[in-house]
């Protein structure tokens, strides 16, 4: 038994009974959409690093981690998609495995935004502490700067807090400062700003 490439339909002759599109016409259609799908899922993968960045939460690096994996599972998903189309093999499951993963980077961008633009300023809190280090990674979309300071969180040694490059520049090693933190209107804590002691 063979399934349709584009609607998924069962089919025992080359026309499918169900939308019509023969073998040959389903693959162009199943190739368009993944390339469309693929497309969007890229653009969202550039954004994500930008947008994540607008209110950017204290455990930011994990988030990239995450995020990271979650990018290469979906490429390695389209590849192995295409390929299996290319051969005639089943892709159903996959093909909707697939489908979820293209809007993630617009929802965990989205849920940053959200998370950070929808809590009110009055929410800050200022922790006491001290920079402990500075890394600066020339990234391909955008250099990512991390100001390594003292955690007051008790599970950890320290915070890499996402500033801009201003307070980048404004802040060394040793330097004590506040760290003020909002606690996201979805419940993921924020890097507020950075002030000197
Ligand atoms: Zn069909």
């Amino acid at each position: 038994m063979t399934r349709c490439l584009d609607c998924g339909s069962e089919r025992t002759t080359d026309q499918c009974p169900s939308c019509g599109l023969t073998t040959a016409a389903a693959e162009v259609m199943f190739r368009q959409r993944l390339m469309r799908q693929t497309g969007v899922f890229l653009l969202g993968s550039l954004a994500f690093p930008y947008i994540s960045q607008i209110h950017p939460p204290l455990d930011l690096d994990w988030i990239l981690v995450f995020f990271g994996i979650a990018f290469f599972l979906a490429l390695t998903l389209a590849i192995f998609l295409e390929r299996r189309a290319r051969n005639h093999q089943e892709i159903e499951i996959l093909k909707r495995v697939y489908s979820g993963f293209v809007p993630l980077p617009w929802i965990l961008a989205a849920t940053l935004f959200v998370n950070g633009r929808l809590d009110s300023p009055k929410n800050v809190v200022y922790y006491p502490t001290a920079v402990v280090g500075r890394f600066n990674m020339r990234g391909i979309v955008k250099g990512s700067r991390r100001l390594v300071v003292r955690s007051w969180r008790g599970e950890q040694k320290v915070e890499r807090l996402a500033v801009d490059m201003d307070d980048f520049d404004r802040f060394h090693e040793g330097d004590l400062i506040v760290v003020g933190v909002e606690p996201g209107a979805l419940g993921i804590a924020w890097y507020y700003g950075v002030y000197r002691r």
